[in-house]
């Protein structure tokens, strides 16, 4: 390793990402060469805050944890590679990540466009945090580019905000044409891949300036570890990222960053199996008189299903659905399956069921992004396909 310089990017996207690669086996190597100290195969957990120095300012390229550390900037430069990026950095959690990019990316004075369906969690950070800090926020459709137009304040918008497929209503945008509107107004577009994850669809590559996700869904995987990224093609701005990581210090310890990175390993074949069980569960949702809608991007019936057919590999593993009984039925079908759990979070490969307008979309109530009473999402897990119908279609049937 090179002699440390000051404040050098640790997440940049190694000698793998430029390989020609294809995505599975940068998930497994990018990042991930064997331990040069002692050839370890699977990247150690470098469990120290510290780093020793021969002489002052002399090291290995490492100081400090906050700044950096090798199992941090391995999953770093695994992030980077499967978003097709330049500059991969790890936080603490989702929230850490998107707090990270709008403190950098944004400032008092500013203003951002959002998603009038904005995951929760994002829409408080806006309302209740970023607002008393001056920057205003814009609550739009992102499916409808006339209204982001006229919602974009040019001199003034700094970033458009989006997330596709949208939580919990299954909305989906159009990344390309958001890029160019956020380019023609000077503004950055960030998205929100959680959802999709990089294995089904790529921003950067579509003209998105900055890719945010909650580790703790698809990539970590496995529902045993909360984090957050932020993947950025421009290495001025990852820079600038960067800066404000280890400034405002949201970084993940080495055993989470390694907890995501094991799981990053198997994203494509897990993504794969979501999306095929989706679908099954699907075709049950459509089939049972109780069910009055079912939102998934890949029916063709769905507002977004052209763009998302464009823009994604395969249509993801959430599903939401709203019912005939309202809100009585939607809690009785949360309280009657099994092997869908009733919690929060998805992405993992259980099963979870849940109950948007009272669980993760609470603290939207009363606002412009509230949710329907009679909406129940899905986070369809990798288990037996047969097994998920059954135990969902014996709780629609006593709904
Ligand atoms: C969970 C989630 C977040 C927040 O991430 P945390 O890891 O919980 O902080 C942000 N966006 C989306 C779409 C999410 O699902």
């Amino acid at each position: 390793m090179s002699e440390h310089t000051g404040d050098e990017v640790h997440g940049g996207a190694d000698t793998w990402a430029a390989g020609g690669y294809g995505f599975e086996t940068l998930a497994i190597h990018a990042g991930q060469d064997p331990d040069p100290a002692t050839g370890a195969v699977v990247v150690p957990i470098y469990q120290t805050s510290t780093f020793a120095q021969s002489e002052v300012g002399r090291h290995q390229g490492y100081e400090y944890s906050r700044s950096g550390n090798p199992t941090r900037t391995a999953l770093e430069s695994c992030l980077a590679a499967l978003e097709g990026g330049r500059t991969g950095l790890a936080f603490a959690s989702g929230l850490a990540a998107e707090d990270c990019a709008l403190r950098t990316l944004t400032g008092p004075g500013g203003h951002v466009v959002i998603p009038d369906d904005a995951y929760g969690g994002t829409y408080r950070l806006f309302a209740r945090v970023l607002e008393r800090w001056g920057v205003e926020h814009t609550p739009v459709p992102l499916g409808d580019l006339e209204a982001v137009r006229a919602a974009v304040r040019p001199g003034q918008t700094s970033v458009i905000w989006c997330e596709t497929p949208t939580n919990p209503l299954l909305g989906i945008a159009d990344i390309a044409e958001l890029a160019t509107i956020a380019h023609a107004a000077g503004a950055r577009l960030v998205v929100d891949n959680t959802f999709a994850s990089p294995y089904l669809q790529q921003p950067l590559s579509l003209g998105a300036d900055v890719v945010v996700h909650s580790t703790t869904k698809y990539v970590g995987g496995h529902s045993d570890v909360v984090g957050g990224a932020l993947v950025t093609g421009d290495v001025a701005l990852g820079e600038e990222l960067a800066y404000h990581q280890n400034a405002m210090g949201g970084v993940p310890g080495a055993f989470d960053a390694w907890l995501v990175l094991r799981g990053a390993k198997t994203l494509g074949v897990r993504m794969d199996r979501h999306c095929a069980n989706a679908q099954r569960v699907v075709e049950l949702l459509q089939s049972s008189n109780k069910v009055a809608s079912v939102l998934y991007p890949g029916l063709a019936e769905h507002p977004g299903h052209q763009v998302a057919a464009k823009q994604m590999r395969d249509f993801g593993g959430m599903v939401s659905f709203r019912l005939t009984g309202g809100e009585a039925a939607a809690l009785e079908i949360c309280r009657r399956t099994r092997i869908f759990t009733l919690a929060e979070s998805l992405g993992g490969v259980e099963s979870l069921i849940e109950h948007p307008a009272r669980m993760t979309h609470a603290s939207v109530a009363g606002s412009s992004l509230e949710v329907p009473a009679d909406l129940v999402r899905l986070s369809v897990g990798i288990e037996t396909a047969e097994d998920l119908i059954e135990d969902l279609g014996q709780a629609l049937a006593a709904a």
